[in-house]
């Protein structure tokens, strides 16, 4: 089991995740995207050392500018696919440079993942599964046994990510939420930005996917 806080961060409203592996009460931040006091404030009721990563769904700043300072608060690894590791340190890949953001951190990962590659939070096995086209590395973190999606810019509560910036790819896009639609079952989808939804609610009623 894990349980799922949500914090709203930076002019973007990026969605920021602590998950907590229920039954070792070990932690990962997913795409700690702007500064945020209540984030700073929960992670220190929660315990510092009770977190293991700081899982990134995509190189955009505006789901990776806070990492450092959580890695520096929590020792907690940064995990992000090879695709978009690069992001990480590249001001147009990342997007700093189109927004006019200066004095971007310049950061690194601690592991880099492929696709259908497994990190374990406590318990809690998550897979990192490549959906590239909002990005060229984009990724959805997976638990197959809570059945939970952390989609990243990928897919939206009836809608789906921008295709329109650098290494974009519509058509890549395209594929990419057809394979999450064609998963087995349902799933919570907890996206990057916009509000949580379900898996069979977009099968159903999001425009862009489906499952052929
Ligand atoms: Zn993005």
């Amino acid at each position: 089991m894990i349980n799922v806080e949500t914090f709203q961060v930076g002019f973007l409203g990026t969605n920021c995740y602590i998950v907590t592996d229920e039954s070792t009460k070990r932690r990962a931040v997913i795409d700690p995207g702007y500064k945020s006091p209540q984030l700073v404030k929960r992670i220190q009721e929660l315990g510092v050392d009770t977190f293991d990563y700081i899982l990134l769904t995509h190189g955009h700043f505006d789901h990776i500018w806070y990492t450092e300072e959580i890695r520096a608060l929590t020792g907690a690894k940064v995990v992000i696919s090879k695709g978009d590791a690069p992001f990480l340190s590249d001001s147009s890949l990342n997007l700093t440079s189109t927004f006019n953001i200066r004095n971007f951190p310049l950061l690194s990962a601690d592991i880099v993942l492929d696709n259908n590659d497994k990190i374990m939070l406590g318990e809690t096995e998550f897979t990192l599964l490549s959906t590239p086209g909002h990005t060229v590395g984009s990724s959805c973190f997976i638990s197959f046994k809570d059945n939970v999606i952390f989609s990243g810019d990928t897919l939206f509560r009836l809608s789906m990510g921008r295709t329109d910036f650098v290494t974009g790819d519509a058509l890549e896009l395209d594929s990419s939420l057809k394979k999450l639609a064609s998963l087995k079952g349902d799933f919570l989808v907890y996206p990057g930005h916009n509000e949580v939804t379900t898996l069979e609610f977009e099968r159903k009623n999001n425009p862009y996917v489906s499952e052929k």
